[in-house]
């Protein structure tokens, strides 16, 4: 009979900390886990999901737009009011987390809320009282960066974008990463004037350049401000009014500026380093290895807090690998190479593999197949946005190294192609599959000819 008071204590009630404790829950491992504020963590609360319902409102501006080329007359023009969104979205989430306690509560995973501290590697104080476990698992997630910049805390960060009653008559975002650019389509298309300042040339380094100029040329054509090379140095407020100076001498005025630059692991006040956790010296993320184990054998994190591929899913199967691991006697890792990712910008965009540039760098010779069009649905209301579908090949193998599109739905139909990408599937396994006629991701498997 084990000596300790739990099995595993999990800190953090976010995706990773609540799908891992209730899976080693499952297992018959007594778990408790600790929350200082509401469950459900950043993807629930003020990231993912209350994201996606914001797009999936700003999107009826494009279909009231296009309602007219498809015979729809409006009675008058449409109405936004973001005030009734929020409070909609609000209930949605309340919802959301009652779910969240309901599904710990069933799984015998016991909640503890107050904020936890580790006080050795295998002891937590929460609230006063000294709780001992054989496992201890940080999931502490992350929060917005603050860049040594003057005045930087003048900006709302998303967790803010989620909240407001009212949308900004001029929104000035700074940086071009995934928040940066899902927030300025959003707020495009609920009637802000949006400028979207990055020190690149082109949004969302990391992903495939064909997919950025196409994001950087749609966003354009939609009306929001791009400025490349913007390096911010101070923020000021004047007025009613925010001033961002770039290092250029460039001024940017607006009436509510957002930092979209970056996350940084929550590692601060936790106790870590005095119970031994080597924390990373430039982000302060948990170090771990492949199995999430950090410096200490018994301290374990999944998560943003490892800072490897901050995403939820990657989260969550970081989790459920773990307790594999450690509660279930099966050692597993997760494969951090081959994840799938989207962003719901817009047009929004999907893909997973390697990008073109990452393919030559990692030296395959490469073949490149891709499928540029209006698509059918744009052509009545006369809309020119174009969708764009590539696929990055190992000419010596013909195996798919990287699969990516920019257009409508291409978070869905990446989600689908996923499962082939992630088998290993060759170009003529595409070349094979018969075609859904008439959709856009067909376009995939009739693909014939390479790029010259
Ligand atoms: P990202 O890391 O994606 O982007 C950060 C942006 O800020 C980049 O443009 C970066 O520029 C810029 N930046 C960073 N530091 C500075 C600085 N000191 N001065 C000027 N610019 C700076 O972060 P996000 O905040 O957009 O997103 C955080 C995380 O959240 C992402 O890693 C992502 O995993 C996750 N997320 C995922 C979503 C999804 O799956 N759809 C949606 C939203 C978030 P540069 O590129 O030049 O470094």
């Amino acid at each position: 009979m084990s000596t300790y008071d739990y099995d595993l204590i999990t800190i953090g009630a976010g995706s990773g900390g609540v799908s891992a404790s209730r899976y080693a829950a499952s297992m018959d491992a007594r778990v408790a886990i600790c929350e200082a504020g509401r469950v459900g963590g950043t993807c629930v609360l003020r990231g993912c999901v209350p994201k996606k319902i914001f797009m999936y409102s700003a999107q009826f501006a494009d279909a009231f737009a296009d309602a007219g080329g498809y015979g729809w007359q409006l009675p008058q023009a449409p109405v936004f009011e973001l005030s009734r969104l929020t409070a909609a979205k609000n209930v949605e989430i309340d919802r959301l987390e009652l779910e969240y306690r309901r599904a710990l509560a069933a799984s015998g995973a016991k909640l503890l809320s107050g904020r936890a501290e580790v006080l050795d590697p295998h002891t937590v104080q929460i609230n006063g009282e000294k709780l001992t476990a054989q496992r201890l698992l940080i999931a502490t997630g992350g929060s917005p960066n603050r860049p040594d910049i003057p005045g930087i805390e003048l900006a709302v960060t998303s967790t803010e974008m989620l909240e407001l009653t009212a949308p900004p008559r001029r929104l000035l975002i700074l940086g071009s990463g995934y928040i940066g650019v899902e927030f300025a389509g959003i707020y495009h298309s609920f009637g802000s004037a949006v400028k979207l300042a990055y020190r690149g040339e082109l949004p969302l380094r990391g992903f495939d350049g064909d997919l950025r100029k196409r994001l950087a040329k749609a966003m354009e054509d939609r009306g929001i401000e791009l400025h490349r090379g913007f390096h911010p140095v101070r923020l000021e407020r004047v007025g009613d009014e925010y001033i961002c100076h770039g290092n250029d001498g460039l001024q940017l005025h607006a009436d509510l500026v957002l930092n979209a630059m970056g996350r940084s692991p929550n590692t601060a006040n936790l106790g870590l380093e005095q119970a031994g956790v080597a924390l990373d010296p430039q982000t302060s993320a948990v170090k771990v290895d492949a199995y999430s184990r950090s410096s200490v054998p018994s301290i374990f994190a999944v998560g943003d807090v490892t800072d490897r591929l901050n995403l939820t899913p990657v989260a969550i199967a970081e989790g459920r690998a773990f307790v594999d691991t450690e509660f279930g006697g099966v050692p597993r890792s997760v494969n951090h190479a081959t994840v799938a990712s989207a962003v719901f910008s817009q047009p929004p965009l999907g893909h997973i593999g390697l990008s073109e540039e990452q393919a030559v760098q990692d030296g395959h010779r490469i073949q490149v197949f891709e499928a540029d069009f209006r698509p059918m649905r744009n052509v009545l209301p006369g809309r020119n946005e174009r969708s764009y579908m590539k696929l990055v090949v190992d000419a010596d193998s013909n195996k798919v190294l990287g699969l990516h599109m920019i257009g409508t739905d291409a978070p869905e139909i990446v989600q689908g192609l996923a499962v082939a990408v992630t088998m290993g599937a060759s170009k003529r396994d595409f070349d094979a599959t018969v075609a859904v006629h008439p959709t856009m991701a067909e376009e995939f498997v009739l693909m014939r000819k390479p790029r010259a």
